[in-house]
């Protein structure tokens, strides 16, 4: 079945408009007209090869949102006309211990990624969300239960969302904990506001005086400025746990001081050059831990659409049609955006 796409033939290039080829669905197989596509950094990293190993053409996109337009006959879950989503993961192994877990993020054979994952359909690896249809294994399909008017701004819940949302639950953000949001972008911005449904005491972090007013919007309890040293020591030895959405290298030590004794510093963003080594002694003296997490698992995914779903929390988008996406990548570079671009792929048809 041939769909309308935007993608790259070449790192070098430009996006364009092209058509790819998607797969009949098979008897477990949804396939989901997508209405919404949201825009992540990883998007443009992998389009423009800066990671390496990327397979052209390629089409980015794992925060799909839309609508299931046919089922393979064994599909029980889900019927034509759901509202439904895709994230980062469209397959893993199903039988190692991750997977066996419901964390096939850690699928110890490895997981295939939504875009640019191997996969025997053509072209030979998978093409995201950047197109007018996906079909996806029905165990990678997730329910989204928001009124339809909210869809566009549900998108960038399926990895910002799962980014944040899941080292909140797995460090116990709740009631009587102190929780620190490094970076208001894309990831932090959904970091502080489901840190504050989770009924933490939500405290952002910005290097901008200027995202002060925005940060407490989004329900922050306090802001602080990363870079007012008296500021930061106010601080020090007090939080439970502080997730650090900041990609670029920066002094790690600025957080792990302000860590309460067995407090974590969790990172979300692999940074392009190295942090500097952190202090061991600030470590050792506190049992502190500098800790990494990635995305969450197809289940911690759905509870995450629930737990935002009942509390009324989607992202804050800018839309955008795919003929726009370059625009919006260099404006994502200069952190030109409130908080995430949306790709409304009705354009796709033009
Ligand atoms: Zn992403
Ligand atoms: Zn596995």
């Amino acid at each position: 079945m041939k769909t309308k796409a935007y993608g790259a033939h070449a790192s070098n290039k430009p996006l364009e408009a092209m058509d790819i080829e998607r797969r009949q669905p098979g008897s477990h197989d949804v396939q989901i007209d997508i209405a919404y596509c949201g825009v992540c950094h990883s998007d443009l990293h992998t389009v423009r090869s800066e990671w390496a190993g990327t397979l052209y053409p390629c089409v980015p996109g794992h925060e799909i949102v839309g609508h299931v337009s046919a089922v393979g006959s064994e599909v029980t879950g889900f019927k034509v006309g759901d509202t439904v989503g895709v994230g980062c993961l469209v397959d893993s192994c199903q039988h190692c211990a991750s997977c066996g877990e419901g964390l096939e993020q850690f699928c110890e054979n490895g997981f295939t990624g939504t875009y640019n994952g191997k996969t025997p359909d053509a072209p030979g690896h998978t093409l995201g969300g950047y197109s007018q249809q996906i079909v996806v294994s029905d165990r990678f399909v997730l329910k989204i239960r928001h009124p339809e008017e909210q869809l566009a701004a549900v998108a960038p819940l399926l990895c910002a969302g799962i980014t944040t949302y899941s080292p909140l639950r797995h460090w116990g953000a709740g009631p009587g904990k102190k929780v620190g949001i490094v970076g208001i972008g894309g990831l932090g911005h959904m970091g502080i506001k489901l840190a504050h449904a989770m009924g933490a005491h939500t405290v952002a972090f910005t290097t901008s005086e200027s995202k002060r007013q925005d940060a407490l919007d989004l329900g922050a309890d306090e802001v602080v400025i990363s870079k007012d040293p008296d500021d930061m020591a106010r601080h020090a030895g007090s939080f439970d746990f502080i997730l650090n959405t900041v990609a670029a290298s920066h002094d790690l030590d600025a957080y792990t001081r302000l860590l309460k004794r067995d407090g974590t510093l969790c990172l979300v963003g692999v940074p392009e050059h190295a942090h500097p080594s952190p202090n061991v002694g600030t470590l050792i003296f506190g049992r502190r831990s500098i800790a990494g997490s990635l995305i969450g698992g197809i289940a911690e995914t759905q509870e995450m659409l629930d737990f935002c779903a009942e509390h009324g929390i989607v992202a804050d988008i800018e839309m955008i049609p795919a003929q726009k996406i370059d625009q919006a990548y260099d404006r994502m570079q200069r952190s030109d955006v409130r908080y995430r671009f949306v790709i409304d792929n009705a354009s796709l048809a033009a």
